[in-house]
Parts: structure tokens; C-alpha cells; sequence
């Protein structure tokens, strides 16, 4: 339970894809409440991994979801070269 004034980050998590929140300069996921110091980037879509490679022109970013829909309600997703992308949250 995140207790406080949190702001809501324009980053969803790597993980779970749930939205990142923060906190006096201190990242949370809204889901499954992984953390990250100083920036989102240790836990949210931006430079996320392929296949457990992290590749360092990865095209993945957060973004907004251009597809919002009943079928994609997210405002925010994590994008592939600008396209929504199915990433399958890791365990
Ligand atoms: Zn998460
Ligand atoms: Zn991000």
C-alpha cells in the first residue's frame, strides 16, 4: 500500500504493465509495487529487455496509448517503434 501524495508517471512497469507512480523522487508500480530510486527507468517499459537481452537501441518507450479502447483501456503503454506492444509481463 503506497500512502501519500504520489504522482502519476507517464511510465507503466516492465513487469506487470501496471502505471508508475512516484513519490519524493522514489518510483513505485501501481501493480505489483517494484521500486526504482531517481528515475522510472529501473522499472518501467523505457530500455526494457528482448528475450532477457538488453539491447541498447532497444525501440521500447512508454507512451500513451494511441489504440484506447475497450479492448486496450491503458492510458499509458509500453510502445514498440511507436506501436502498442504485447509484452508478456515476467514472473
Ligand atoms: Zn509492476
Ligand atoms: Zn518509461
Amino acid at each position: 500500500m503506497i500512502e501519500g501524495i504520489v504522482h502519476l508517471e507517464p511510465h507503466v512497469c516492465r513487469h506487470c504493465l501496471s502505471r508508475v507512480v512516484s513519490r519524493d523522487g522514489e518510483f513505485f508500480c501501481s501493480g505489483c509495487g517494484v521500486t526504482c530510486n531517481g528515475k522510472p527507468h529501473g522499472i518501467c517499459g523505457c530500455g526494457a529487455s528482448i528475450n532477457g537481452v538488453r539491447k541498447r537501441a532497444a525501440p521500447f518507450r512508454c507512451g500513451l496509448n494511441p489504440n484506447r479502447g475497450p479492448r486496450s483501456p491503458a492510458n499509458f503503454v509500453v510502445l514498440f517503434e511507436g506501436i502498442p506492444a504485447i509484452l508478456t509481463p515476467l514472473t
